[in-house]
């Protein structure tokens, strides 16, 4: 595969992630998202697993609440469900044929607990924080290198702080690096919001448990964190070669992972 002169992989904690869990996962990414050009925006290539067809449901119920919540109206459990029931009707409309009734029903009631749950244990968190922004995705530059990020709820609380949190529907994957995500939000956060970083929080909200993983991050776990954007992204960016994205197999990972039918060495480690 030739890199066209504007070939760029782009850092994000997604990208990076992947990349320390097998470059050549990255490798693959970037080819799947050639197709219309050398996007320089990091790619959704996720299949519609349960676990994904829950996770963007109770995302779609939650920002469709958080919406009403901007617009100054009481978020509500009813408004939430009826949100994530107009996202299930669509996943399930496109796996109608794979998906047995059971398991339409096992989604859909691990939806509606993902919700309650929220409701009761978590939103009172917020309710008194001051709304700043959803479900965007933006982007801010360390030296020449693009960074993307996509916060699910930025607000402020009473105490002053600024609040980035980010909802997450199950448990840590074999890719999750936890520290490095909360980072990457304070990173963004003291670029374009915040310049006391001590002022900055950012939080993973799990719905799945109704745990909370909440950092604080000093000003030089900061400066590393800019040192190690500008190392990636000088490798990252050598000459689009495979040799140059290494393959790291391992059984669990590689069955794991999105790119395996294109992969030799994943398969050879998940055949033994
Ligand atoms: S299948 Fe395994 S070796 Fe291949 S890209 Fe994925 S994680 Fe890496």
């Amino acid at each position: 595969m030739e890199q066209s002169e504007d070939a760029h992989i782009d850092w994000s904690y997604s990208n990076a992630r992947l990349y320390d869990a097998c470059p050549r996962a990255l490798y693959h990414r970037q080819l799947a998202s050639s197709g219309d050009g050398w996007t320089t925006r990091p790619v959704r290539v996720a299949g519609q697993s349960p676990g994904s067809i829950i996770g963007q449901a109770v995302h779609h119920g939650l920002a469709a609440e958080i919406e009403e919540w901007r617009r100054g109206n009481e978020p509500s459990l009813h408004g939430a469900q009826a949100a994530a029931t107009e996202g299930l009707s669509a996943a399930f409309n496109n796996k109608r044929h794979e998906l047995p009734g059971e398991e339409v029903d096992s989604i859909t009631s691990t939806v509606k607990a993902h919700l309650q749950r929220f409701f009761r244990l978590l939103w009172p968190r917020f309710s008194s924080h001051r709304y700043i922004s959803h479900e965007e995705t933006t982007s801010f530059t360390v030296e020449d290198t693009t960074v993307w990020v996509k916060a699910d709820l930025c607000t402020r609380a009473e105490d002053g702080k600024f609040v980035i949190t980010d909802w997450k529907t199950r448990a840590p994957d074999v890719f999750e690096n936890q520290t490095l995500q909360l980072r990457v939000y304070a990173l963004w956060a003291w670029n374009e919001f915040e310049p006391e970083v001590d002022q900055i929080r950012s939080q993973l909200v799990f719905t799945s448990s109704g745990e909370v993983v909440s950092r604080s991050v000093s000003q030089s776990e900061l400066e590393t964190l800019v040192q190690r954007i500008k190392a990636d992204s000088r490798v990252w960016n050598r000459e689009f070669s495979r040799s140059n994205f290494p393959a790291q197999p391992g059984a669990e990972k590689c069955g794991q992972c999105l790119f395996l039918a294109d992969c030799v060495p994943g398969q050879q480690a998940t055949s033994n």
